[in-house]
């Protein structure tokens, strides 16, 4: 089952990683963004706090990157190569 998401994010192309949460410290998998420390990334685990604080999904995907391609990875997706 494919989800459209128009055009695909040129991150998809990287590997996905065990990364540490910026938020609480846990591990999950995810993409690198670039906007983050390396090893660093928003957490599958934080992604439901962090969104109501943040001013728009815009400016979340500018600070934490894409849902589906840093974070909430699509696990059907992720065999993907
Ligand atoms: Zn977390």
């Amino acid at each position: 089952m494919a989800t459209a998401i128009g055009t695909p994010h040129p991150d998809l192309m990287n590997p996905i990683r065990n990364l540490k949460c910026c938020c609480c410290g846990g591990r999950y998998e995810g993409r690198q963004f670039h906007n983050q420390d390396t090893g660093w990334g928003l957490g599958d685990c934080c992604v439901e706090y962090v969104r109501p604080h943040m001013d728009s999904i815009e400016d979340m995907e500018r600070t934490y990157g894409l849902r589906g391609v840093h974070y909430n990875l699509d696990p059907e997706h992720s065999e993907q190569s």
